[in-house]
């Protein structure tokens, strides 16, 4: 979205609500957030309520954008800060909002984009690398596999492509061939390096090749610095955030994660989607 759309949209209260309104309702069309009932009596305050199981709700109810009492243009400038990478301090004096107030917005944010991940998107094809990592620990020393206090990850990039990385709770062969097989289509092109996890890819319906780190070049196509480009990447972009707790690394990650996939695509606009995504287990 160019300045001045944006500018359009941030330039009133009414014109930022219509923006996202349009990103909850598609056509207008009202239902229920709970039991997805279209029947619906409208309420003298404005808000509806279900014919079926009752459920009271204004626009925004049951949605992310609903947590955090920001305002539709201070969403939308927070959205456009976030796109930017501001960091939540700059954010809140610029908003001229509390930092509790922006930390939270910007939390719940990153919880719609964990969210929108988890709904399963289409599955990483044709030739893939796979890697795993470590990230955090204080000291330096004992790097790599089996590094005490690191949180380990595992990423598998499509050449060209998407990249899909997760926290995993070890990196032995079941946990990483497990997510493989969820996340990769059979037939596949694989590129791991020579750890021996990785050896049984063959009998899981891909085909498998091996990069020797040893060898000074890599042979033609058998490389995986895609992934390693990656992990650069985003250790680099967690540095600004230091002292992550592991509870909130994978929404760290996952924002990174969609950063690279739509490094092409309008971010703001993505991000006023997400917001607006209903919150899963409405109960
Ligand atoms: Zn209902």
């Amino acid at each position: 979205m160019d300045l001045e759309a944006y500018e359009k949209l941030v330039h009133s209260e009414a014109a930022a609500r219509r923006f996202l309104l349009g990103f909850c309702w598609e056509n207008h069309q009202r239902f229920c957030p709970r039991c997805s009932q279209r029947r619906l009596y409208r309420l003298a305050d404005g808000r509806r309520r279900c014919a079926r199981c009752r459920y009271t709700f204004h626009d925004f109810s049951g949605r992310w954008i609903n947590h955090g009492a920001l305002s539709g243009q201070q969403w939308l400038r927070l959205l456009k800060l976030f796109e930017l990478e501001v960091s939540t301090r700059k954010m809140a004096g610029q908003l001229r909002l509390a930092y509790d107030t922006v930390y939270k917005a910007v939390t719940t944010l990153r919880l719609a984009i964990l969210a929108h991940a988890q709904d399963g998107p289409a599955l990483l094809g044709g030739e893939v690398e796979m890697d795993e990592t470590y990230f955090g620990g204080r000291r330096k020393g004992k790097r790599g596999r089996g590094a005490a206090g690191k949180v380990p990850v595992f990423g598998i990039l499509e050449r060209d492509g998407r990249v899909s990385v997760e926290v995993v709770p070890n990196v032995r062969a079941q946990t990483v061939l497990g997510m493989a097989v969820k996340k990769v289509r059979r037939g596949s092109i694989v590129y791991t390096d020579r750890f021996q996890i990785y050896d049984a890819l063959m009998f899981c319906g891909y085909r498998h090749l091996q990069v020797d780190h040893r060898a000074r070049f890599a042979r033609g196509r058998v490389y995986i610095n895609g992934l390693e480009g990656f992990w650069s990447y985003a250790k680099e972009r967690l540095m600004k955030h230091h002292g992550i707790s592991p509870v909130r690394f994978p929404l760290y990650l996952k924002e990174l994660e969609l950063r690279y996939n739509h490094r092409h695509a309008d971010l703001f606009t993505l991000l006023a989607e997400y917001l607006c995504d209903l919150v899963p287990n409405l109960g």
